[in-house]
């Protein structure tokens, strides 16, 4: 048996499962998750279990997000090509490399779209090297810095989304939302209920806010986050 083969049957089977269960409708982000291979961001330990629909450890007391928990924030971001991006919680590069893939998916690459912030310094190597790999090097930027604080340098962005939840939304992530702009954030205390919600900045001053659902994330560090 090809293990390549196996593992873009196993890829295919998944998304499969997640349009036949109502999570996976977009066709760009139905797409994306058909490309890029998860396997590649996990741990040699966890390759097995890459396509099974559930977090998995990263290493660091991190996790990599379930499949159906990006599908939802993907779609929910309302991604479309050409966007400026900004991911806090970069982990494996998985999401990034979704995002990415979705925004650029039958555009060719459109050069830097996606900037991705994480805290853990022992990440940031790990998760460029899972992006290089696959092919997404050239299109997510990955810094090392609190991601709380969003990331001025290249602000203002059409979409930002957070892979780790602070006990509320971080001012500076609202601030460098573009107008119309989309946020989409986990929020809650560590350990207890936390809440995906959905913030659209209609002006400078003027948001909504929808709740998505209960969620489970780890907790966002810095700032505005727990200072852990
Ligand atoms: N999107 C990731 C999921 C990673 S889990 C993936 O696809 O694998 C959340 C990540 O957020 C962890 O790697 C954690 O270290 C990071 N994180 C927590 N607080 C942060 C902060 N203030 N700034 C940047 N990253 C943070």
């Amino acid at each position: 048996m090809n293990p390549h083969t196996d593992f873009e049957e196993m890829r295919a089977r998944l998304v499969q499962t997640l349009i036949s269960q109502g999570v996976l409708r977009d066709d760009r982000v139905i797409s994306a998750m058909a490309t890029v291979p998860r396997e590649e961001f996990v741990p040699r330990s966890q390759r097995g279990q890459a396509y099974i629909d559930a977090p998995l450890p990263i290493g660091y007391g991190q996790t990599i997000s379930a499949p159906h928990m990006i599908a939802i924030m993907c779609q929910e971001l309302d991604l479309k090509p050409g966007q400026k991006v900004l991911e806090i919680g970069t982990g494996s590069g998985y999401h990034a490399a979704v995002t990415a893939e979705t925004i650029s998916a039958g555009t060719g690459s459109l050069g830097r779209q996606v900037f991705s912030l994480e805290i853990v310094k022992e990440l940031i190597s790990f998760a460029e090297d899972n992006l290089r790999r696959t092919g997404y090097g050239d299109r997510v930027k990955v810094v090392e810095t609190d991601g709380s604080l969003g990331y001025m340098e290249e602000a203002p962005f059409d979409r930002i989304y957070a892979t780790a939840a602070p006990p509320g939304v971080p001012p500076p992530l609202i601030d460098q939302l573009k107008p119309k702009g989309i946020l989409i954030i986990p929020v809650g205390e560590v350990g207890f209920f936390q809440e995906l919600l959905k913030i659209v900045k209609k002006s400078p001053t003027e948001m909504t806010t929808a709740r998505l659902g209960g969620v489970a994330f780890v907790p966002m560090r810095g700032r505005y986050g727990f200072r852990t």
